[in-house]
Formats: structure tokens, sequence, C-alpha cells
């Protein structure tokens, strides 16, 4: 049972909680912004999504939604934060 030594807890994952990647399609880089959003025709009003964006993506994912009159605003991702909050 030698090899039970490689597992020392240091194991980070996708899964985890405080990882959080953007949400613009294929892309895998963490996430540094919450774009906040609501389509009305789908949700309550008092109803908010987030997308979460890098650097990269968040005026890309802002815009989008602003087309579409969804959006609601954009905030400095919070680790921790969730859909719910
Ligand atoms: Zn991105």
């Amino acid at each position: 049972m030698r090899n039970a030594v490689f597992y020392s807890g240091g194991v980070t994952s996708n899964d985890a909680s405080g990882t959080a990647i953007c949400s613009a399609k294929g892309c895998r880089q963490a996430a540094a912004w919450s774009v906040v959003w609501n389509n009305p025709k789908l949700h309550a009003p008092e109803r908010r999504k987030v997308w979460l964006a890098c650097e990269e993506h968040r005026q890309h994912l802002a815009d989008f939604l602003d087309l579409r009159g969804f959006l609601i605003g954009v905030e400095p991702f919070r680790p921790g934060s969730s859909d719910d909050a």
C-alpha cells in the first residue's frame, strides 16, 4: 500500500467550490467578473442570473445580454457568491 502516500490532500479540481471558470463558450480561464442578467420572459423580476467572465470575455458577454435587454450589471466576481445570492 505504498502508493497511498501520493494522496496528500493537496488535490485541485474544477469541482472545488473555490474554482470558478468563465462562462464563455470554450473558455477555461478563471472568472474575474459576474455578469448579472435577467430574462423577463423566463424569470421573475427579482430573479438574478449570473454568468462568470474572465477579463477577456466580460465585455463580450455583457454586450450579448445588453443587446437583448437582459443585462442588469457587471460586478467584480466574489468567490462563494452563487446564482441565487
Ligand atoms: Zn473567458
